[in-house]
C-alpha cells in the first residue's frame, strides 16, 4: 500500500471514553474519507465486532484494535494494538485485569475531589460512562464542565485531574511486556501511542523505546492528534532510529471535545515504514 492512503487508526467510542457508537465512528470516519479505520478503545475490545461490520457495510477497509494502559518507571503510557483477533483469550483476560480496579481508583478520585468542595463526581462521572468497567478521568471531565465547575475538559484536567491536583490517583496498569505480548500473541503489532505527551527524559524515552522493542514492539504513532506538527519531525527521527513502522490516528473522542476530525491529519512524513504495510494480511 501506500503512504497516500488516508488511515486513521486511533479513536475512541462509548465502549471506552468517546461519545459516539462504533456505527457512529464507522460513518463518520467514512464521510471523512478514511481508506482504512481502527477503532481502538480503552483496555477494551467490545466494540470490535460491531466497528468491522460497520466498517464493511461502508466498504471502509478495518483493522481491530486496542490502546491499552501501562504504567512504565511510574508513569502512564499508551499502548495501541493494531491487527489483533478481538476473540483472542489471553488478550480478553489481559484487558479485563487492566480494568480492573478503575471503579475503585474512581471513587478514590470522587473522595479527593470531594475535599475541594466538589461533591457526588462518582455518581456525576457515571452519568456518562457507557461501559460500567470503563470509567475514566475523561467522563470526570464531562461532569465537572457540565456542573459549571470549569469551561472545557483540557481545564477539567489540568486544574483537577493531572499529577499533583486533587482528583488525580496514582494507579498501576499493566506491565509493558505483558501488554506488548498479549498484542503480539493477538496475531497484532504493538505501536506506541503519542510518545510526545509522556514527557520523559531522553534517558527515560531512551528506555521506553529500547525495552518497547526488546519485547517485540514494532510501531509508533507520528502522526497524532496529540502531536503538534514539529513532534511528526521528532518522533519520524525517532522511528527511524529506533527501525520502527509508523503509524497516523486522530485519537477522536468527541465532536464537541476533540481537535482533531477523523481522517483530517497530514500524511506521514517520507522515508517511513507505514504500519499497514506490515499489516495486509490483518486487514479486514
Ligand atoms: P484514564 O485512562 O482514566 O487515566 O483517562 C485517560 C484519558 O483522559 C485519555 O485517554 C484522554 O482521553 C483523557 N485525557 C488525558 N489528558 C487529557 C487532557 N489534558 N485533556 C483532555 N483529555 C485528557
Ligand atoms: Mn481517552
Ligand atoms: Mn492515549
Ligand atoms: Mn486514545
Amino acid at each position: 500500500m501506500t503512504h497516500l492512503l488516508n488511515a486513521d487508526l486511533h479513536c475512541h467510542s462509548v465502549i471506552s471514553d468517546g461519545t459516539l457508537t462504533p456505527e457512529a465512528l464507522a460513518a463518520r470516519a467514512h464521510a471523512h474519507g478514511v481508506d482504512l479505520w481502527a477503532l481502538t478503545d480503552h483496555d477494551e475490545l467490545g466494540g470490535q465486532h460491531r466497528a468491522m461490520a460497520a466498517a464493511k457495510a461502508l466498504g471502509m477497509r478495518y483493522l481491530c484494535g486496542v490502546e491499552i494502559s501501562v504504567t512504565f518507571i511510574d508513569h502512564t503510557v499508551h499502548i495501541v494494538g493494531l491487527g489483533v483477533d478481538p476473540d483472542n483469550a489471553e488478550l480478553l483476560q489481559g484487558l479485563r485485569q487492566t480494568r480492573g480496579g478503575r471503579s475503585e481508583r474512581a471513587m478514590e478520585m470522587s473522595n479527593g475531589l470531594a475535599k475541594v468542595g466538589i461533591k457526588n463526581a462518582y455518581e456525576g462521572a457515571l452519568k456518562f460512562v457507557g461501559n460500567p468497567e470503563l470509567i475514566s478521568r475523561t467522563h470526570f471531565a464531562r461532569f465537572l464542565v457540565e456542573s459549571g465547575v470549569c469551561k472545557e475538559t483540557n481545564e477539567v484536567f489540568r486544574k483537577y485531574l493531572t499529577e499533583g491536583k486533587p482528583g488525580f490517583v496514582p494507579h498501576r496498569w499493566a506491565s509493558l511486556k505483558d501488554a506488548v505480548r498479549w498484542i503480539v500473541n493477538a496475531q497484532g503489532m504493538a505501536i506506541i501511542a503519542h510518545p510526545a505527551r509522556y514527557k520523559f527524559t531522553p534517558n527515560e524515552e531512551f528506555a521506553l523505546f529500547t525495552e518497547f522493542k526488546a519485547h517485540g514492539g514494532q510501531g509508533v504513532e507520528v502522526v497524532t492528534g496529540s502531536h503538534c506538527a514539529a513532534e511528526y519531525v521528532v518522533y519520524a527521527d525517532t522511528a527511524r532510529e529506533y527501525g520502527l513502522a509508523a503509524s497516523r490516528g486522530s485519537d477522536f473522542h468527541s465532536p464537541d471535545e476533540s481537535h482533531t476530525e477523523l481522517g483530517t491529519l497530514p500524511m506521514l512524513p517520507g522515508k517511513l515504514t507505514p504500519v499497514w504495510d506490515l499489516l495486509a494480511t490483518r486487514i479486514q
